[in-house]
């Protein structure tokens, strides 16, 4: 389910972002935005990742390969970029069919980089 919240960006949530997922909603910033496929099948991806993981291990581990990523020398973007919820719903997000084939717990081999130095 699809809300449309603009307050609650740019004063919690960096103003860049253009949506989250507070399960089972998918936040949008803007209106228009309800109509970009692409980015609500990249957020409808984070649904899945938080249903399976039973909704706050997501956010306990997203906020974890986070700080990771920042202890190991990357940028803010960087960091973000090599968390494996984000890798899968970016490698994925323009494939309107993958969460219908998607394997439980995919987001699993995404997380290569985690244990890489
Ligand atoms: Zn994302």
């Amino acid at each position: 389910m699809i809300k449309i919240w603009p307050l609650l960006f740019g004063l919690i949530i960096p103003r860049r972002v253009r949506a989250i997922v507070l399960w089972p909603f998918i936040i949008i910033k803007r209106a228009d935005d309800r109509g970009d496929r692409v980015l609500i099948n990249h957020e409808r991806i984070h649904v899945r990742q938080q249903l399976e993981l039973l909704i706050l291990p997501f956010y306990l581990l997203y906020v974890l390969m986070y700080l990771m990523g920042l202890m190991r020398g990357m940028s803010r973007h960087e960091a973000y970029m090599a968390i494996a919820f984000e890798r899968e719903a970016y490698a994925h997000e323009a494939d309107e069919e993958y969460l219908k084939d998607r394997k439980f717990w995919s987001w699993l081999k995404y997380r290569r980089e985690l244990g890489q130095e």
